[in-house]
């Protein structure tokens, strides 16, 4: 069982003022021994519980300014810097014009203290099945941006998760940013979380959806599914299954039932595997139609 009383354990800690600083840091340890965060409202907990290694240097990024930004430029996609909060990227009024599934979700983590402190990128560096902030980045079709002293790379959301907790985020790499393309003008998105509390716990189902449409069918629907398996992924079938397809009410109950059976949840203290399983179907429907009625 995890204590959360346990004084933290020892480890040298800075505060660097760049990117390039942080990188020097990363790049000068071979083993893991560096790690860098963000808010803390993860790594804390975890060090305190002893549930993650304990490195030898944590590199705070909150010092480093130019990291600190949410950017919307007219007629272009977002840009979320690796330290904009959850609370900015929840309360900022063109994410909720353009992107509400993203702000929906980002409301959707936690209290609005942790919202204040955490961010969207450590949300998922954290890379927990539940994690809310990715069902909705699946379905926006978002790439991460990654960055070490050999330069950049842009990771696709789906290949950014490899397993509970891991990414594909290497030693000496940090991320710098949440790229999200523009959206068509049609397109619609919702985010549900299902918990069982309202507020400050995690989901026990995730469902982002977003659809595209044109004149009475579906021209391209997405759909994301967070805590029913070992990472958030797209349910694919249910996906093609109404690409193109008239809009009716079969439709979606089938494509419904495709994503409950494309899901792989496990039994835990939150609910039972068969539980999650059922209510995928139910919130994949219950998306869907708040989308076409958006
Ligand atoms: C009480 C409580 C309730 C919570 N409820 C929810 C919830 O409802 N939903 C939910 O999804 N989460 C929840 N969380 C988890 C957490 O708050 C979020 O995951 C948050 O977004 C983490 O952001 P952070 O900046 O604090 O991450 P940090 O703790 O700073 O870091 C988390 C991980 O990401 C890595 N990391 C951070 N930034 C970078 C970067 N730029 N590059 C590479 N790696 C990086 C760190 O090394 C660490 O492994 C909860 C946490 C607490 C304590």
């Amino acid at each position: 069982m995890v204590t959360f009383y346990r004084r933290l354990p020892r480890f040298d800690y800075v505060k660097p003022k760049s990117v390039e600083e942080a990188l020097k840091l990363l790049d000068a340890s071979d083993d893991g021994k560096v790690k860098v965060f963000a808010g803390g409202t993860d790594v804390i907990p975890k060090l305190k519980g002893r549930l993650i290694k304990i490195p030898e240097l944590l590199v705070d990024l909150k010092g480093i300014s130019e990291l600190a930004y949410l950017e919307n430029e007219e007629g272009a996609g977002l840009r979320i810097g690796a330290l904009a909060t959850i609370s900015e990227v929840g309360s900022a009024p063109f994410v909720k014009k353009r992107f509400p599934m993203l702000s929906q979700a980002a409301k959707a983590i936690a209290s609005t203290q942790v919202q204040n402190r955490g961010t969207i990128v450590g949300n998922i560096c954290n890379a927990v099945p539940s994690a809310d902030s990715a069902p909705a980045l699946l379905c926006l079709g978002a790439e991460v941006i990654c960055v070490s002293k050999k330069g950049e790379r842009t990771i696709k959301m789906e290949d950014f998760f490899t397993g509970p907790n891991k990414t594909v985020v290497g030693l000496k790499e940090m991320v710098k940013e949440i790229r999200i393309p523009k959206m068509s003008e049609s397109s619609s998105g919702v985010y549900i979380k299902l918990s069982p509390r309202s507020k400050m716990d995690l989901a026990v189902v995730g469902v982002g959806v977003m659809v595209v449409r044109k004149g009475g069918v579906f021209k391209d629907v997405k759909i994301g599914l967070g805590a029913v398996a070992p990472t958030p992924f797209r349910a694919r079938k249910a996906e093609r299954l109404l690409a193109g397809a008239k809009i009716d009410d079969e439709v979606i109950e089938r494509a419904a039932r495709v994503a409950s059976g494309e899901s792989k949840p496990i039994d835990d203290l939150r609910a039972s595997a068969e539980y999650r399983r059922m209510m995928v179907e139910v919130l994949v429907r219950r998306a869907i139609h708040r989308c076409l009625s958006n």
